[in-house]
């Protein structure tokens, strides 16, 4: 859409994103910490215990994710981004949903059930499915889900690549998320300090609200009726 008046346009989703595909959000009713405890299957220790265990229990995951699809939020955006020429989506979601709605440049702040990665090799494998295509890398070990556990650290690069597009982005819309996760949290308040038009679209107020110059309560598939005049 090139008669917009905004040049770079950055989404920024949360959990709420995705919840009306059907997986749920963290902090919801149905969130997936209600059922089962994070100490066994969602942390690197957990992973050097029993490795089996935990692939096993990103194999529900994948399942339960594929078993969901994008709605018309994730392809608004996606249509958004064949008519415009700068349209970056940064996500704290690990569910691939952006993508499975046809969407490119997207940024993984907390990476992707769809990885494997080997920390000995430093390689990174694409794998899609319900199960994985196999779960020892060629050196022998056991390939990890690609993702932000409990107790990691965020990737240091790709915090930085979305911190700088955030800063020169002049359209900044924030949907989905509750913006308690740091340091996530803090993209907001970068695209306002750099002169970015803010606009907040969830079901409710959230902690970052004040920020923003418009608030919108609203569901994320509905994008396209609360933004089709500004975008
Ligand atoms: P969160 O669960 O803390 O907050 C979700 C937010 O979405 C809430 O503010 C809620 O009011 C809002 N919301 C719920 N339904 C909505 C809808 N239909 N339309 C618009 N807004 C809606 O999620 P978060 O802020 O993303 O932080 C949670 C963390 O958990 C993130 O780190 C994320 O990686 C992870 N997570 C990811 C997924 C996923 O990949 N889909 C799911 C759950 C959790």
């Amino acid at each position: 859409m090139n008669n917009t008046k905004y040049s770079k346009i950055v989404f920024f989703t949360g959990a709420g994103m995705s919840a009306e595909s059907g997986v749920p959000t963290y902090r919801g009713s149905g969130g997936i910490w209600h059922k089962y405890n994070w100490e066994e299957f969602a942390c690197q220790k957990a992973f050097d215990r029993n490795p089996t265990n935990v692939l096993e229990f990103h194999e529900v995951r994948r399942k339960s994710v594929l078993d969901c699809q994008p709605h018309n939020g994730h392809k608004f955006i996606s249509e958004l981004q064949k008519s415009h020429d700068d349209v970056t989506i940064v996500t704290q979601n690990i569910d691939g949903m952006h993508q499975r709605a046809g969407t490119d440049n997207v940024v993984e702040l907390h990476g992707s059930l769809w990885h494997l990665r080997c920390d000995k090799c430093s390689i990174i494998i694409e794998d899609i499915g319900e199960s994985f295509s196999k779960m020892k890398c060629d050196c022998g070990k056991y390939l990890r889900p690609d993702i932000v556990w409990f107790g990691d650290m965020l990737n240091s690069q790709i915090i930085q690549q979305a911190s700088e597009i955030i800063q020169e982005c002049d359209l900044f819309i924030s949907i989905g998320t509750s913006g308690v996760v740091w340091p996530a949290a803090g993209f907001p308040q970068e695209a306002k300090s750099n002169g970015a038009y803010c606009i907040e679209i969830n079901t409710e107020q959230t902690e970052l609200s004040y920020l923003f110059d418009e608030v919108i309560i609203g569901k994320a598939s509905e994008i396209k009726k609360h933004l089709s005049f500004r975008t």
